[in-house]
């Protein structure tokens, strides 16, 4: 087999016990790796038991995954995944970074972590295997700490065992923060000093595990390919049509920080009441010249480059350090919470970083609470402090009383939806139709109502992983930015940024058959394999639990607030439409081959040969 290394490693916390797992070619064939390779390996082992899985026990299983293209395709991504803490399905978490290089050159597809250690610990995964290693001295420590030590450890260790290896490159980690130790749903799961996989809330998941950080190095060649000659080819093509994009290399996502407001009126500003600013202190010149420190600084094997390091080099938030200009955290940690000059920014960033949270998780709930002190619903005495917008005091205070589960910080570490249901039954009042959620999980920084962003109506409701702007439902499924081509680069695993051109999309069912000898065309795509992963994913959706079930249709929805008008800008009064929604999500759900309430037809699920979950999915929904 061409393409993989070959082997995934098992890893069980609770007794301390490592073996390895292999997968049969037509299962690698089917699910490609990453994100489908998890949907299918989850819900083989946990399907049966879906919703009394707690993904926060031991028993929900969290996958590390790399892709056949990983370290092949430009821009190298591991897909991070289990039973969701935020959404209780599946959702396929992808970060970027040299780790799931390091892994595949160490040998390894994958890791399959099971359990929970009776004490803190970290594993390394080199070419010798996985150790488990004890974690106590990082345990509480925020990222730079946590880095440092552990790669400066790391790196004794291995140059010990092999010297020479710490010249060529150091190894890569991923790891977690005080906030994801205290099981925060909100949290992500970390690499280096900025980036991580937040979408999913898998730094809760590694927390309760009691699983620290994970340290790759591998000193071998990336699995071979089938047709390598032909590989090199068909990536120097795709590099020279990602070289074209110098906007990206430029501004990276950043630009879209003033841009997406004043233009699209489509940016969270102060929890979504509205859309639309017209701030230029925001804009993307005024990161450039007061924070950036670096132009061009990009992810392993990336022609884009897309990332920036900003600092703040003077005044109350002087050494404040972090990744912006990220569109996510500008705007989450910015516009929505009335914060609109770049140093306040990248001080929430830097201190989101440090404790570990996902920006536009904590982000989403730290907007909601501010609405609510807006509205009188929360209150000094709630809160121990007052919490107006454009008030940095006020969200640090109550992101390091979240990151502590201090007062209220307790229930917000929940996340927006479930502090709204537990605050609403502490008020007497409906909270949730503050939360501008989707199945529990806080929507990326992208609205719908002025219709010019490129997210549509059925977007949202009908993602299977609820509020992932990177997975959005679109009516046209075979389009570049659809949910099932997304499901393609997820699984992949590949950083889709350096795949937006239609024509670098072209290319890749030729890269797929010169890496791994298979022929695989977009017809086979769209019309079986990515909808056997979807329905799956929608599967495991449907049946959540164990605190919550969403119920099909009247969950499908949009977040209530995005039926109010906009209430200013070019585009002021332009809101979601109920019946234009109900239309587009009827012929989504034809289209993917679901019912009218989204439950995959059992025909569907027969024809992609998922019978057991059809089987669970009528038994299940039959007796709700
Ligand atoms: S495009 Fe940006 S996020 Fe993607 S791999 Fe390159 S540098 Fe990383």
């Amino acid at each position: 087999m061409r393409g993989y290394a070959g082997k995934f490693a098992e890893v069980d916390l609770s007794c301390g016990e490592v073996k390895e797992t292999v997968f049969g070619e037509e299962t690698l064939k089917q699910y490609l790796g990453g994100r489908g390779l998890a949907a299918k390996l989850l819900w083989d082992r946990l399907g049966e038991i879906w919703e009394r899985v707690d993904p926060l026990g031991p028993e929900n299983i969290l996958t590390i995954f790399a892709g056949p293209l990983t370290g092949y395709y430009p821009g190298s991504k591991m897909c991070i995944s289990g039973k969701s803490p935020l959404t209780l399905g599946i959702v396929g978490s992808t970060v970027a970074g040299e780790h799931a290089v390091d892994m595949r050159c160490a040998g390894f597809d994958g890791l399959i972590i099971k359990g929970r250690a009776e004490k803190p610990v970290y594993l390394l995964v080199t070419d010798d295997g996985v150790e488990i290693r004890d974690a106590s001295h990082v345990w509480g420590k925020g990222r730079v700490e946590t880095y440092r030590i552990l790669l400066r450890e790391a790196l004794q260790l291995l140059e010990g065992r092999s010297p020479g290896s710490r010249e060529w490159r150091e190894p890569s980690i991923l790891h977690i923060g005080p906030a994801a130790e205290k099981m925060s749903r909100v949290t992500a799961v970390q690499t280096k000093w900025a980036h991580g996989a937040g979408y999913g809330g898998y730094g809760a998941v590694m927390g309760s595990k009691n699983l620290k950080a994970v340290l790759f190095k591998g000193l071998g060649p990336l699995p071979e390919a089938w047709d390598m000659g032909r590989a090199r080819e068909i990536i120097w093509r795709i590099l020279r049509i990602c070289f074209r994009s110098d906007s990206m290399r430029r501004w990276g996502t950043g630009a879209a920080g003033y841009d997406v407001g004043s233009r699209l009126s489509s940016e969270p500003v102060r929890n979504w009441q509205d859309e639309w600013h017209d701030e230029r202190s925001f804009g993307v010149d005024r990161f450039e010249e007061r924070v950036w420190v670096k132009r061009y600084w990009g992810d392993f094997g990336c022609p884009s480059t897309c990332l920036k390091l900003s600092v703040v080099r003077a005044g109350p938030y002087k050494g404040a350090v972090c990744d912006n200009p990220d569109y996510e955290n500008q705007a989450y940690l910015g516009t929505n919470l009335g914060v609109f000059t770049p140093e306040e920014n990248v001080y929430l960033c830097s201190l989101m970083e440090e404790l570990g949270f996902c920006g536009i998780q904590v982000g989403n709930t730290l907007g909601f609470a501010a609405e609510l002190y807006q509205r009188g619903i929360l209150t000094k005495e709630d809160l121990g402090f007052e919490l107006r917008w454009g008030d940095v005091k006020g969200f640090e205070r109550l992101m390091k009383m979240m990151a502590e589960r201090e007062g209220i910080g307790d229930i917000l570490a929940e996340g927006t939806y479930r502090a709204a249901l537990k605050l609403g039954k502490l008020k007497g009042l409906d909270l949730t139709r503050y939360a501008v959620t989707e199945k529990g999980m806080g929507i990326g920084a992208h609205g719908i109502r002025s219709k010019l962003d490129y997210v549509e109506a059925v977007s949202y409701p009908c993602s299977v992983q609820g509020g992932d702007h990177t997975s959005p439902a679109m009516r046209d499924i075979r389009k570049g930015d659809s949910e099932l081509t997304v499901i393609l680069h997820d699984s992949g695993v590949y950083c889709w940024f350096n795949i937006m051109k239609d024509e670098a999309l072209d290319l890749i069912w030729e890269l797929i058959q010169a890496v791994t000898g298979w022929q695989i065309t977009a017809d086979t795509w769209y019309k079986e394999m990515a909808l056997r992963i979807l329905a799956i994913q929608r599967a495991a959706l449907l049946v959540g639990g164990p605190d919550i079930t969403w119920k099909p249709i009247k969950d499908d929805d949009l977040p209530a607030r995005w039926y109010e008008p906009l209430p200013s800008g070019p585009y002021k009064g332009r809101a979601s439409d109920k019946k234009e929604l109900e239309e587009d999500r009827r012929r989504y759900f034809e289209d993917v081959g679901w019912d009218e309430r989204g439950i995959p037809k059992s025909s569907t699920l027969k024809c992609l040969g998922l019978e057991a979950v059809d089987k669970k999915l009528r038994s299940f929904l039959g007796n709700q």
